[in-house]
C-alpha cells in the first residue's frame, strides 16, 4: 500500500480517514459505524488509559464494573434522559436463534425477551438502580467509581474514533450528601480531563459549560472541554454532568442524613472516549503521518541500522544493545528495527508515518566516529550527535517535542478565537476562517437554533472564564450578559 497520504489542504476530512488506516490505528469493519482497534491504535488508547486511571485514582475514585444490558423500563424512569437517548438505542429483544426449515439461520420467535433490553449507551440507570441498595446514611457518602467499559449509540453519521456506534470509554458516576459537593466534583473532574489533555495529549483546551440545549440528557449543567482541530473545527472532548438529584428521584435514592432527614442524593458523571484518539490525530498530524506528542507515544525512540555487511549489523548492534539498556533505564521506550525485510529508506517513512518522536540512524561510518543521526519527527530536523551524548540529548529532545507540540497548538488555537459584534462579521469570520467565534448571544434556545439553521455553527461553551460585560446579541440585538464560543463542529 501506498504510503502517500492526501494532504491536508487537498481535502482534510479524506487525510485524516486515511491516516488512521494507514498508520495502523483502526479500520472500518463489517459491522456498521463499528470500527477495529488495531495493536497500534490500542496501545495509544491504553497509554491514554494508564495515564487517566491514574489521575481518577489519585483523586479518590475506585474502578468497578455494571451490566453492559440495561432493562428498557429503567430507562423510563428519566424522561429527559430517555428523550436524550432514545433515537440512537439497539435493542435486544430475543436471546435464541434456530435453524428453519431450509436451514437458515433465524431468530427463534419463541425465545422473545418478556422486557427488553437495552446496549448501554451511559449507565446512569442501571448504576442509580444499584446505588439504592448501596445507601442508607449519609455514613455510605461520597461514593466515587468509574468504570471502564463499551457503550453502544446507534450514530448515523461515523468516522472512525470520532463518532462510532460503539466505543470505548470511561465513566465515571458519583453520588454525594450535597449539591455543593457534586458540583466541586464535577469541576474537579473536568480540570482533570483538561490537565489530560494539555499536558499528555499536548492539546490545548477551552473549559466551559454547555447551553442547555447542548447539556446532557438529565444534567443540571454540562461542564465540558472543547479543542480546536487543524481545520478550525472545534471538538468536544470530554464532559462532566452535574445531574442535580434527577436521578436519585428517577431511583428513589435516598440517605438519612446527619440531623436524621432523609433526602435525595445529589450526583455526578463524566466520560471521555476513543474520541480522544481522533482529536490526538487531528491536532498535531502532518501530510506525512502522525505526530504523536512523545508522552502518549507506544514507541518514543526507533533505532535503524544502516549496513552492508552483516559484520556491519553485528558491529551497529552491539552499540545499539548498550544504549537501549540505557534509554529503557531511563523510562524511555525504543524500537530496534534490524529487520532485514525492508531498506532504511522504508523504515524512515514508516515511522514517520507512525508519528514515532524521535529516529536515530547508526552506520559505520558512525560506529568509526563514535556518532550517529537523529531526527525528530515534528520538524524533521536532523542532527549529528556523539553516541555518549544520545541519553540526555534524548530525554530532553522527548520533553521539549512535548512542549513545543502543545504551544504550536496553542498558537493556532488562539489565532483562531475572533471577537465579533454582528451577524455578518460571524458569518464572514465563520466561512473565512472557521475557528471558535466569540459572540454575545440573548441566552435564547431559539436565537441558539437559528443561528445554527443559518450558519451550522453551534454554541461549543460558555468558557469559565467569561466576563460579565453589557453588549447585545449578535443575531436578535437583544440584551446580552457575556460572550459564547461558537464553532463549526466535529
Ligand atoms: P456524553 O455521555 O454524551 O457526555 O459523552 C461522553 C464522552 O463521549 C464525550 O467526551 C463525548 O464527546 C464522547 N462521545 C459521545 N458520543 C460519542 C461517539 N458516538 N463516539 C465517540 N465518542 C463519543
Amino acid at each position: 500500500m501506498s504510503k502517500k497520504l492526501t494532504t491536508r489542504e487537498e481535502d482534510y476530512s479524506k487525510w485524516y480517514n486515511e491516516l488512521v488506516v494507514k498508520a495502523d490505528l483502526a479500520e472500518n469493519s463489517g459491522v456498521r459505524g463499528c470500527m477495529v482497534i488495531k495493536p497500534y491504535g490500542y496501545a495509544i488508547w491504553e497509554k491514554m488509559q494508564a495515564e487517566l486511571d491514574r489521575m481518577f485514582k489519585e483523586t479518590g475514585h475506585e474502578n468497578a464494573y455494571f451490566p453492559i444490558f440495561i432493562p428498557k423500563s429503567y430507562f423510563s424512569k428519566e424522561a429527559s434522559h430517555v428523550d436524550g437517548f432514545a433515537k440512537e438505542c439497539a435493542v435486544v429483544t430475543h436471546y435464541r436463534l434456530k435453524n428453519d426449515e431450509d436451514g437458515k439461520v433465524v431468530v427463534d420467535e419463541k425465545a422473545k425477551l418478556e422486557e427488553e433490553l437495552i446496549v448501554r449507551p451511559t449507565s446512569e440507570t442501571i448504576i442509580w438502580d444499584t446505588y439504592r441498595k448501596w445507601i442508607e446514611s449519609y455514613r455510605d457518602l461520597p461514593i466515587l467509581v468509574n468504570q471502564w467499559a463499551n457503550v453502544v449509540r446507534w450514530e448515523m453519521r461515523t468516522r472512525l474514533f470520532l463518532r462510532t456506534a460503539e466505543f470505548l470509554w470511561q465513566e465515571g458516576h458519583t453520588a454525594h450528601a450535597t449539591e455543593v459537593e457534586a458540583i466541586e466534583e464535577s469541576k474537579q473532574m473536568q480540570e482533570v480531563y483538561a490537565t489530560f489533555a494539555e499536558k499528555f495529549m499536548a492539546m490545548p483546551v477551552i473549559k466551559g459549560s454547555k447551553s442547555e440545549s447542548e447539556r446532557f440528557a438529565g444534567a443540571l449543567e454540562t461542564y465540558t472541554i472543547e479543542a480546536l482541530m487543524q481545520d478550525g473545527k472545534a471538538l468536544q472532548a470530554g464532559t462532566s454532568h452535574f445531574l442535580g438529584q434527577n436521578f436519585a428521584k428517577a431511583f428513589d435514592v435516598q440517605f438519612t442524613s446527619k440531623e436524621g432527614k432523609r433526602e435525595h442524593v445529589w450526583a455526578t458523571s463524566w466520560g471521555v472516549s476513543t474520541r480522544l484518539m481522533g482529536a490526538l490525530v487531528m491536532t498535531h498530524s502532518d501530510d506525512k503521518g502522525l505526530v504523536l506528542p512523545p508522552n502518549l507515544a507506544p514507541i518514543q525512540v526507533v533505532i535503524v541500522p544502516i549496513y552492508r555487511k552483516d559484520e556491519q549489523l553485528d558491529a551497529i548492534t552491539e552499540k545499539v544493545n548498550e544504549l537501549t539498556k540505557e534509554l529503557r533505564a531511563k523510562g524511555i521506550s525504543v524500537k530496534y528495527d534490524k529487520r532485514d525485510t525492508h531498506k532504511p529508506g522504508w523504515k524512515f517513512a514508516e515511522y514517520e508515518l507512525k508519528g514515532v518522536p524521535l529516529r536515530i540512524a547508526m552506520g559505520p561510518r558512525d560506529l568509526e566516529n563514535g556518532t550517529l543521526e537523529i531526527a525528530r519527527r515534528d520538524t524533521l530536523e536532523k542532527q549529528t550527535i556523539a553516541i555518549d551524548e544520545t541519553v540526555d540529548f534524548v530525554a530532553s529532545n522527548l520533553k521539549q517535542m512535548q512542549d513545543d507540540l502543545f504551544n504550536k497548538a496553542l498558537d493556532y488555537r488562539e489565532n483562531h478565537i475572533s471577537e465579533v459584534n454582528s451577524f455578518d462579521e460571524f458569518k464572514e469570520v465563520l466561512e473565512s476562517k472557521g475557528g471558535f467565534v466569540s459572540a454575545h448571544w440573548d441566552g435564547t434556545i431559539e436565537t441558539e437554533e437559528k443561528i445554527k439553521d443559518l450558519t451550522k455553527a453551534t454554541i461549543r461553551c460558555i468558557p469559565n472564564d467569561t466576563v460579565i460585560e453589557e453588549g447585545i446579541c449578535v443575531f436578535s440585538g437583544k440584551k446580552s450578559d457575556r460572550r459564547v464560543l461558537f464553532a463549526k463542529a466535529y
